[in-house]
């Protein structure tokens, strides 16, 4: 007698080549379950935020930093927004500020599943005029900001990795072409960009990816920062392929992908989330 059950929908679980189960990566959230570290909100603004909001609605739960005070009253509504746990002052400069945000974490979650890396900062002098008069000062202090945070942070999120990790930082195509006015701010975002690939050695065989974004211009307070933004965006909508800028929910969509299973065979990478612009030359 056949079966009077109606046949199955589902579909057969994803399996390799030999056999072996490899995530499901869809329907349903893509960080369902998962702990996130992300640094870099100043406001509604910022590319973190495009990243947190949408890393939030797959299910992540998402722990926040503010720098300073005056940012701390923009972060604190938009930490209720995604509902974070945790909410702690991070400036990237202080060691013992990054200290207590580790052992928060450690202590609230145990453990990190990802960590965004969002912030950059040069003195507004140096990002305008010649590179050629970037003093000792300001060239140091955008690269521990810009930089060498990306190291510290990665490194303070090792230990609370263990069962793998994603990581990732925003960069810009000031770090392989000579951009105007973006002068030491593309010195640093070539190292920022280094260190990715590095860290993606260190970390590879513990299952921690390393990757950045590079995103296309987009106005926030940062980016008013450097001199003749409106112009690049002029320029950039007008050339791009796409003929268009790019938005904060461009560059989150494509971070939830790196921080998702969807990119688990992608570590060290540079993605390019600028409607095409740096595949142009004319
Ligand atoms: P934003 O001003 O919203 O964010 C910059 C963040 O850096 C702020 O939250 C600020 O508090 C933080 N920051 C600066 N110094 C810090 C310190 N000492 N300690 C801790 N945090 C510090 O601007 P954004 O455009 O969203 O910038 C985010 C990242 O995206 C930066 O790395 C930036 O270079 C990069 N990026 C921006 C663009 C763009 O056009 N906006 C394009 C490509 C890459």
């Amino acid at each position: 007698m056949s079966d009077p059950r109606p046949e199955t929908t589902d579909p057969p679980a994803p399996s390799d080549a030999a056999g072996r189960p490899t995530p499901r990566t869809a329907p349903g959230p893509l960080l369902a379950g998962r702990r996130g570290l992300v640094v870099g909100v100043a406001n509604e603004r910022s590319i973190a935020w495009g990243i947190a909001r949408h890393a939030a609605e797959h299910g992540a739960q998402i722990a926040l930093t503010f720098q300073g005070e005056a940012l701390e009253r923009r972060v604190r509504p938009l930490a209720e927004r995604v509902a974070s746990p945790i909410v702690e002052p991070l400036d990237v400069t202080r060691p013992e500020q990054i200290d207590a945000l580790f052992a928060r974490i450690a202590e609230e979650w145990g453990a990190l599943d990802f960590l965004v890396h969002s912030i950059a900062f040069a003195d507004r002098d140096d990002l305008s005029g010649r590179t050629i008069d970037t003093s000792r000062a300001g060239f140091l202090k955008a690269l521990e900001i810009s930089a060498y945070s990306l190291i510290v942070l990665a490194r303070a999120a090792e230990p609370l990795m263990s069962a793998g990790g994603s990581v990732i930082a925003m960069t810009y195509l000031g770090s392989v072409k000579a951009v105007p006015n973006y002068n030491v701010m593309g010195i640093a975002k070539a190292a920022l960009e280094a260190t990715v690939r590095y860290l993606a050695l260190d970390l590879g065989e513990k299952g921690v990816r390393v990757n950045a974004i590079s995103a296309g211009p987009i106005k926030t307070l940062a980016a008013a920062g450097v001199s003749g933004l409106r112009g690049m965006l002029g320029q950039a909508a007008g050339r791009s392929p796409l003929k268009r800028n790019v938005s904060t929910d461009d560059v989150g969509t494509a971070g939830l992908y790196l921080l998702s299973d969807l990119s688990a065979g992608v570590t060290g990478e540079i993605h390019y989330v600028d409607a095409g612009f740096n595949i142009t030359a004319w």
